[in-house]
């Protein structure tokens, strides 16, 4: 790690290490009667408090202690969003132990992957995961026992081929006397895997420091905008590079915290909204979609929620004027990823902005963003040569910053920074307000005749036509422009639209050269471990695609 040199002159300031277990204390002290609701994997609604969450999860810290789980160990999940998800990211980083949380949409091989990699010392995952547990353990050696997070009640009958554990006794045995320890700030906290689109998954290892500075910017009114006024329900899972920071960032802001449990469809989530009076949320666009179907077919209107960030995937422009103009609910477009903890930009307006017509400000809110103080940005040429912010010129995205890594768990992959940057693998522009959009990343760019297509904006453009639901740009191999783009679309129940109508609606809005040579339709979107469309999947599926149109060339 990189040392500076000391100042002659120091600040006087108290030294208080930035750590994870300050954040639920600081929220136990000053927030204790602030609710947290969860809908339970059970079925039924849990309520309790801050308060509570603090005192249960030092007992579960204490516990890891009995189990002698030491600093630096690891610790995975296998759960949904719930309190007792919540009390493991305080119990197990609060006592200096590593917190990995694992998705648990991934395949049983790639989760043997992850926990072999990570060296996980014991598991947790909750009711209705047992199948997967039963399936994956053999092949766990470094977990020395499962643990089902749950009552007593839920426990099967002994004698199976799992060691398994108890939660609830676990916490039972735990001690209410408990006291955090106190360590260096850069001590690693928790590990999240990139999805491994392309080979295996690689670990990013966070710090007390990197979360807690995260956490803080993430609240900002620039960044998430999260206060103690606010309602929040992270549909964004607990195993999606931490709900993007979501658990900590709520708690030092001091706000009311609703968790969904595996209900995720449109009906489970708009009752849950309703009935808990949710403001705020999070999620990737698929998620949202499922939410405004169900709200729009019912004509439901949502009474208390009024904002919602939507990352991972570029939010669709017709999903954010859907949210926006028929909901009543601000859809604050967030970009970032693993790597970064993951927040990096957020898209809000300034105050020059505020005089513009609303078709123009919303043209900016479409863009991925603004960085957050914390994240550096630029955009770079193929030999490295940095770009303007014009808003035109397209490169590679580089970024540095606290929350940003420097190497991968284990050293996996090697060097990964160029000159103190991490390469981020997305393509973007950058305007002269430091507003960054996304093109593509830079495996989905589709290089025609030497020239690049975006994806992101085809697909935009598609899924405006009201017949489209969801839409992906793929390039399939062409035999005189090397690559061409195929759309392949998704229509909403009911409408329908033509190979040239959809074609035709391209027309006057992008370069000729960019307008897609054939168009697939297809019943549903291959999407991953995560929630997005997986374009490596599709261009797999459509390998024997001919292209019959005439190609449009430059
Ligand atoms: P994985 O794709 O491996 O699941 P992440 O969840 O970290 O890993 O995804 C990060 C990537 O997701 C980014 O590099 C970018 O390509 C894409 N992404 C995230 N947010 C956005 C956004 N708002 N617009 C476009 N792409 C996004």
């Amino acid at each position: 790690m990189t040392s500076f040199p000391p100042s002659p002159l120091m600040g006087q300031m108290q030294h208080q290490p930035l750590l994870i277990s300050s954040i639920i204390d600081y929220a136990a002290r000053h927030y204790g009667a602030t609710e947290i609701v969860s809908r339970r994997v059970e079925g039924d609604l849990h309520r309790y408090t801050y308060a509570d969450c603090q005192r249960r999860a030092r007992r579960l810290a204490g516990a890891l202690a009995g189990l002698g789980v030491g600093m630096g160990e690891r610790v995975a999940t296998l759960a949904w969003n719930g309190y007792r998800h919540l009390e493991l990211y305080y119990g197990v980083s609060g006592s200096g132990a590593v917190l990995h949380t694992v998705n648990p949409r991934l395949h049983p091989e790639q989760i043997a992957y992850i926990v072999n990699h990570a060296e996980d010392q014991y598991l947790f995952f909750d009711l209705g995961f047992l199948p997967l547990i039963e399936a994956v353990a053999p092949h766990c050696p470094t977990v020395k026992a499962f643990v089902l997070m749950a009552g007593r009640g839920h426990m099967p009958a002994a004698g199976g081929p799992v060691r398994l554990l108890c939660y609830e006794d676990l916490l039972d045995a735990g001690d209410d006397d408990y006291t955090w320890p106190v360590f260096d700030e850069n001590a690693a906290a928790s590990l999240c895997y990139t999805s491994g689109t392309t080979g295996n998954p690689k670990g990013a290892l966070y710090s007390h420091r990197s979360t807690v500075l995260h956490a803080y910017a993430a609240a900002t009114p620039n960044g998430l905008n999260v206060s103690g006024a606010d309602t929040v329900l992270p549909v964004v899972p607990m195993f999606h590079v931490n709900a993007w920071g979501l658990p900590y960032s709520v708690l030092l802001a001091g706000a009311k915290l609703v968790f969904p449990g595996p209900a995720l469809d449109g009906k489970s989530l708009y009752e849950l909204f309703e009935a808990e009076g949710v403001t705020f949320s999070a999620g990737v666009p698929t998620v949202w979609l499922g939410l405004v179907n169900y709200a729009l077919q019912n004509g439901l209107k949502f009474s208390t929620f009024r904002r919602t960030v939507v990352g991972g995937a570029a939010c669709p422009p017709a999903l954010m004027d859907t949210l926006i103009d028929q909901l009543d609910v601000q859809a604050i477009h967030a970009w970032g990823m693993t790597e970064m903890s993951p927040l990096g930009t957020v898209s809000t307006l300034q105050a020059k902005h505020l005089r513009l017509p609303p078709g123009e400000q919303r043209k900016i809110l479409y863009k991925q963003g603004h960085a957050l103080f914390g994240v550096d940005m630029k955009i770079v040429d193929d030999d490295g040569r940095e770009l303007p912010w014009d808003g035109i010129a397209c490169g590679h995205l580089m970024v540095k910053g606290p929350w940003i890594i420097r190497a991968y768990f284990r050293d996996e992959g090697g060097e990964v920074l160029r000159d103190g940057w991490f390469p981020t693998g997305d393509v973007a522009t950058i305007d002269a307000d430091g507003y960054m959009q996304i093109t593509d990343r830079s495996k989905d760019v589709i290089k025609s005749g030497g020239e690049w297509i975006g994806t992101i904006d085809l697909e935009n453009i598609a899924m405006a036509h009201p017949a489209v639901l969801q839409a992906a740009c793929i390039g399939l191999p062409h035999p005189k422009w090397d690559e061409r783009p195929v759309l392949v679309v998704v229509t909403r129940p009911g409408a329908q639209v033509s190979r040239e109508a959809l074609l035709a609606h391209f027309q006057g809005k992008v370069a000729k050269f960019w307008i897609p040579d054939d168009v697939c339709f297809v019943d549903a979107l291959p999407t991953g471990a995560t929630g997005k469309v997986q374009k490596n999947k599709l261009r797999e599926q459509f390998s024997g695609h001919r292209l019959d149109a005439p190609a449009k060339g430059k």
